[in-house]
């Protein structure tokens, strides 16, 4: 049995003010249950260990947005997987087509940040996806395969036991036109059955989240579909009602 997973990337949104009243908004409205969806706020670098200490003691969980694939040294600007884990994160989002897009991040340093991220006992939220036109031109499956292929020939289909994956066409993000549930089921379905080439066990109980213009109104219908297991969710996570209301839908 998979625990549905919501996780909301705050991108570059925030600050200590606003991040107070929404971090307020979610204590007192999130429902602690072990049964219930499990819930990650991903901010931004620098407000981490604030916003750890607001949910310490809480069910919310930490994440950070991206993470350096490099264990420490000369890389001016960036943070590594150990100085996330020692500030108290436990999720990282990995890949956003946002990093893979603006920063010209390739399959080659994503599955390294992948590992990068196992290595320190924390969970790497791993984003693939295609574009409108890889869409279009019918390569869904290839781009999708393609960005899981370098993971799992770097890091090996066992480290995606302790791994999520999001599935978030490129088309859907920031745009307000969420895949349709049956077009998030079937990229879903793929990945899984991806996965289970390698161990069918792992596949089973790997949780795979979708997004895309994840809202309190299209929730509950991409989340019912078998192999949805929850969001990661944009826009909607900096709306404290909308989100628990998402939180809420998964389960
Ligand atoms: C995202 O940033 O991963 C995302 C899915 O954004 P949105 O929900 O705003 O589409």
């Amino acid at each position: 049995m998979r625990r549905p997973l919501v996780a909301g990337n705050w991108k570059m949104h925030g600050s200590t003010a606003e991040n107070a009243v929404l971090i307020e908004q979610l204590i007192n409205g999130i429902d602690g249950r072990r049964e219930g969806a499990e819930v990650v706020v991903c901010p931004p670098f620098v407000y981490l260990p604030e916003v750890v200490r607001r949910l310490k003691g809480t069910p919310v969980r930490v994440g950070a947005q991206n993470v350096s694939a490099e264990p420490g040294g000369a890389f001016t600007g960036e943070a590594s997987a150990a100085m996330l884990k020692d500030v108290g994160c436990e999720y990282v989002i990995v890949g956003h087509s946002e990093r893979r897009a603006h920063y010209r991040e390739d399959d080659a340093v994503i599955a390294r940040k992948f590992r990068a991220v196992l290595g320190q006992g924390l969970v790497p939220i791993l984003c693939v996806g295609e574009t409108l036109d890889e869409r279009e031109a019918g390569s869904t499956e290839a781009v999708v395969g393609r960005q899981l292929e370098a993971v799992l020939s770097l890091a090996g289909v066992a480290s995606f036991a302790r791994a999520v994956v999001a599935y978030e066409p490129v088309w859907a993000i920031g745009t307000g036109k969420n895949a349709s549930p049956d077009q998030a089921q079937a990229v879903h379905r793929f990945i899984r059955d991806r996965i289970a080439t390698g161990d069918g066990k792992i596949a089973g109980d790997l949780r795979i989240v979708y997004g895309g213009s994840v809202k309190a109104g299209n929730a509950a219908e991409l989340f019912a579909q078998p192999d949805v297991d929850g969001g990661l969710v944009g826009g909607a996570s900096l709306k404290g009602d909308e989100f628990l209301e998402i939180c809420a839908a998964a389960g």
